[in-house]
């Protein structure tokens, strides 16, 4: 059991995916990737609500 997240799941060109055992993980994995590939260092309310929207049971 785990979770899941696609960046294209929100729309973003990008073919980066992340699994992790919990959800700390997994947001610690996408914070990371937002900030390496797509330049974004704090994750705005509306972003983060798409991205919980997105997120899967693994
Ligand atoms: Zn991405």
């Amino acid at each position: 059991l785990g979770l899941s997240f696609k960046c294209a799941d929100i729309g973003m060109q990008c073919g980066f995916e992340t699994k992790a055992e919990n959800r700390e993980e997994l947001m610690k994995n996408i914070a990371t990737h937002a900030k390496e590939a797509h330049n974004i260092t704090a994750i705005a309310p509306d972003l983060m609500m798409k991205v919980t929207a997105a997120i899967k049971q693994a």
